[in-house]
């Protein structure tokens, strides 16, 4: 059994032509949407950034 998608703008039924929107114009609007930075792409703390000094600064005390 096929759910059919909804537009993300819209809500109304996808069209397969135009998916996941409704219509080209639905689409226009979220494509607009990425240009105009509606979209906030999430930002992942995944990376490993060091936050305190350098990774080697630790490496004279052998010294
Ligand atoms: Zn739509």
């Amino acid at each position: 059994m096929i759910t059919p998608k909804k537009c993300p703008i819209c809500g109304k039924p996808a069209v397969e032509k135009f998916r996941p929107f409704c219509s080209s114009r639905c689409a226009d609007v979220d494509l607009n949407r990425w240009f105009t930075g509606a979209y906030v792409i999430p930002a992942r703390d995944d990376e490993p950034f060091p936050e305190n000094g350098l990774p080697d600064a630790d490496e004279d005390e052998n010294f």
